[in-house]
């Protein structure tokens, strides 16, 4: 058991990938918190986690708002005494060229991706600094690495995932809090499902290892950045892409 005892909060957790990373650490023994805007989806997610013997809080949080982030929080820390892992996963894609890309959708993609993320990164620094200790991982992408025409405010969001990463790194290694990054490629999700077949088998051609990744391929190195074997990583970008990008 890798994370045996320790609770973890996972955002946009009750579907895709945030599921297969509560799943997993669920299965490393961690008890999970899986904060969603759908709360439905995230009650069927948290049954599941007890059904792995965890303890399970679904928590309905938007994380563009700070101030429900807070009382999230709050409820965890009375629900389940402590947070030792945040994963910041909630997403959004709003896509089109920069010509045709609307304000409103601009503002959108930057306010869950970017904001959510420092939103919860500032929700939890406290009791993880009281504690001493704490893992952040922030879910990036390989867009935030190497742009993508058509996706903007998603390259933007996820470029300054990373740089706020290295910020946090930074600010709290001395209280023992690593925090940093993982930035998938192509994975298989709703998010990638809606895409046309076309551009689908165009992405999979610029895959060195050939196929699309799985959501348990992103949950297997959060394992990693959550777990104590990463003690010694802050402030890094893993990518989980089939060899897309390599540095
Ligand atoms: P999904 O759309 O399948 O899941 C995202 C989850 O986040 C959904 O449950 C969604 O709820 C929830 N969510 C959306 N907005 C908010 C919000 N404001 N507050 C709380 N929760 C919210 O996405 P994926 O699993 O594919 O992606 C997860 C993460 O991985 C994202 O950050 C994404 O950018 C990143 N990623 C994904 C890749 C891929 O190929 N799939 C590649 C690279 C990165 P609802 O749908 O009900 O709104």
């Amino acid at each position: 058991m890798r994370l045996k005892d320790k609770v973890a909060l996972v955002t946009g957790g009750a579907r895709g990938i945030g599921r297969a990373i509560a799943l997993t650490f669920a299965k490393e023994g961690a008890d999970i918190v899986v904060a969603d805007v759908n709360l439905e989806i995230a009650q069927k997610t948290a049954l599941d986690i007890e059904g792995l013997g965890r303890r399970a809080m679904a928590l309905a949080m938007d994380v563009t708002n700070y101030e429900a982030v807070e009382e999230g929080i709050n409820k965890i820390l009375d629900k389940m005494g402590k947070v030792d892992i945040l994963v910041n996963n909630a997403g959004i894609t709003k896509d089109n060229l920069i010509l045709r890309m609307s304000l409103a959708d601009w503002d959108a993609v930057i306010n869950v991706n970017l904001k959510g993320t420092f939103n919860c990164i500032k929700a939890v620094s406290r009791p993880m600094i009281k504690q001493r200790s704490g893992r952040i991982i922030s879910i990036a992408s390989i867009i935030g690495l190497m742009g993508n025409p058509g996706q903007a405010n998603y390259a933007a969001s996820k470029a300054g995932i990373i740089a706020l990463t290295k910020t946090v790194a930074k600010e709290l290694a001395s209280r023992n809090v690593n925090a940093n990054a993982v930035a998938p490629g192509f994975i298989q999700t709703e998010m990638t499902a809606k895409l046309p077949e076309e551009i689908k088998k165009k992405m999979q051609e610029a895959i060195p290892l050939g196929t699309l990744g799985t959501p348990e391929d992103v949950a297997n190195v959060c394992l990693f950045l959550a777990s104590e074997e990463s003690r010694y990583i802050t402030g890094q970008v893993i990518t989980v892409d089939g060899g897309m990008v390599m540095a």
